[in-house]
């Protein structure tokens, strides 16, 4: 059995701790690896070996360290298909989509490529009788990055580039279900000319996080994953006065206004519910048409271009729409929240229940599924299903929709399919969501914007990238400074006198 340890000073390492973790490829069930679990030990050498190495790379200047973002954004390049194959073999998204989560990642580096702009301090001139005032960002040093399965290329690469183009070693700590991307990124990272020791791969489960939150030396956390493991790290970090993002669970929502176009409402609810398996933070899982007639318009649509959606492994060709869901257990809850939106009396319109692929019937299939009649009171309301799972919540008004979404205790990304500009105005900002479609049904905003969801989908500080990102990777620090001293008998040392 193939055993992935961990990327520690530059060399893949075996674990030592004994315990390991199961790695299946969704898309035949088969358990393909075994990721080793770091216990406290091996992280806290990890984190001191990568302080060791921080000093240097946070004393090479700016432009170097994005001239290595540079070559590793060629790289990235160069082995995409290698890397996207990678993301498949362990989570089961198709190519296309595993593609798009490395160059989803990728251009997260190409903005740090602008870390020498990015980084500028500040400066006043004359802010008193001889006096300047200017401010610089400097480097934390040790910080960690703790990702989820569901983009196993793309969410490292969030976390990497910020914080090692601004001077920092980073930790990163993958999913256990999918560990082997986050590597073979690393080894990129360093054929790119990262120095060894400043990106460390530390695989592992709950323990090494708590190591991870309880280490002093490490000064941020940015973490990615559920809401209740989100509220958790960020408590604990907090605590041991680390900063702290961490981003959570969703349960993202689309207004369909009776006066929008109904065809391509209805075409982008399908791609955002159901592409990725619904394993997205991103994805739509509720539909939200609003007055007489909208929900059998849409419903009309939906239904053909469903049961057209092809399902099946990501060697199955181009014409395979979504795979498998992560593991046997994520298949059985989503089953199990589909068979409880039947008990609570919501109306099944697509069972997408007992799928059964020829010759992969131990894969975690899910086929796509479609609710009409949901209340916020069920299950399938309230959860994030995170699968193929589409609930359609019907609103009489725009402001009762509006107020469906504000009233969701979730707040990652919504949006609004109207023909009219001044209701699409009003949603945007009025909404308290923190990212917003407008007649766009996943509005992941590009790298050089931030990615911040609000209410419970992220706690701390909301900048997962683009420029704000700089400022949670950096600590400022300001100097007012009398050049002119006035010392030594009436002779100012000055620049002047030190020529
Ligand atoms: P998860 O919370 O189970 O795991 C995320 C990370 O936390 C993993 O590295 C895991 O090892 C670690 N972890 C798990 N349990 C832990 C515990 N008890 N203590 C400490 N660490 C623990 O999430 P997942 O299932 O891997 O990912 C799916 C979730 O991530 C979904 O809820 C999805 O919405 C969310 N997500 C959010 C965003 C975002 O930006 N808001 C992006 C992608 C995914």
């Amino acid at each position: 059995m193939k055993e992935i340890g961990h990327w520690i000073n530059g060399k893949l390492v075996a674990g030592t701790s004994g315990r390991f973790a199961d790695v299946f490829n969704p898309a035949t069930g088969e358990l393909q690896a075994k990721v080793a679990l770091a216990t406290t030990a091996e992280l806290d050498a990890a984190v001191a070996d990568a302080e060791k190495a921080q000093v240097a790379w946070a004393a090479t200047n700016p432009q170097r360290r994005a001239r290595v973002m540079m070559k590793f954004a060629e790289l990235i390049n160069a082995h995409m298909d290698e890397l996207a194959e990678l993301v498949s073999l362990e989570h089961g998204k198709t190519l296309p989509d595993a593609r798009g989560d490395v160059q989803r990642g990728l251009e997260v580096i190409e903005v740090c490529m602008g870390a020498p702009a990015l980084l500028k301090g500040e400066y006043t001139d004359g802010a008193g009788p001889g006096i300047d005032i200017y401010s610089m960002r400097q480097a934390l040093g040790v910080v960690a990055g703790i990702t989820p399965f569901n983009f196993p290329a793309m969410i490292p690469l969030w976390k990497m580039g910020p914080a090692l183009s601004a001077g920092n070693a980073m930790i990163l700590k993958p999913s256990e279900r999918c560990p082997s991307t986050s590597i073979r990124l690393a080894q990129l990272a360093q054929e790119a000319g990262l120095p060894d020791g400043v990106l460390q791969v530390v695989n592992g489960d709950k323990s090494v996080v708590d190591a991870i939150l309880d280490n002093e030396t490490v000064q941020a956390v940015g973490f990615v994953g559920s809401t209740p493991i989100a509220q958790y790290i960020y408590g604990r970090a907090a605590n041991n006065g680390k900063r702290a993002q961490c981003f959570g669970g969703a349960k993202n929502h689309m207004i369909i206004m009776p006066d929008a176009d109904m065809d391509k409402a209805a075409d982008a609810l399908v791609g955002a519910s159901m592409g990725a398996a619904g394993e997205r933070c991103m994805a739509i899982s509720v539909a939200v048409p609003v007055g007489e007639g909208t929900a059998e318009a849409l419903i009309e649509r939906l239904v053909p271009k469903i049961e057209k959606l092809k399902v099946g492994p990501y060697t199955g060709g181009a014409d395979v729409d979504f795979g498998p869901v992560i593991t046997a257990q994520a298949k059985a809850r989503i089953e199990g929240l589909i068979a409880s939106g039947v008990d609570a009396g919501a109306t099944l319109v697509v069972d997408g229940r007992n799928l059964n692929i020829q010759g992969y019937e131990n894969g975690y299939y899910v086929g796509p599924t479609l609710f009409d009649n949901v209340t916020p009171d069920m299950d399938i309301y309230l959860q994030e299903i995170f699968g193929p799972v589409l609930t359609m919540v019907r609103q009489d008004s725009y402001e009762d929709a509006l107020k469906l979404v504000m009233d969701n205790e979730f707040g990652n990304g919504t949006s609004i399919f109207t023909a009219d500009g001044d209701t699409a105005r009003d949603y945007a900002s009025r909404v308290n969501v923190g990212m917003v479609g407008i007649n766009f049904p996943i509005p992941v905003p590009l790298s050089y914007y931030t990615f911040g969801g609000w209410k419970k989908s992220a706690f701390g500080d909301l900048n997962q990238y683009g420029p704000d990102a700089f400022r949670f990777y950096t600590k400022t620090k300001t100097v007012t400074a009398r050049w002119f001293s006035g010392i030594k008998d009436g002779v100012a040392l000055n620049f002047k006198a030190l020529d």
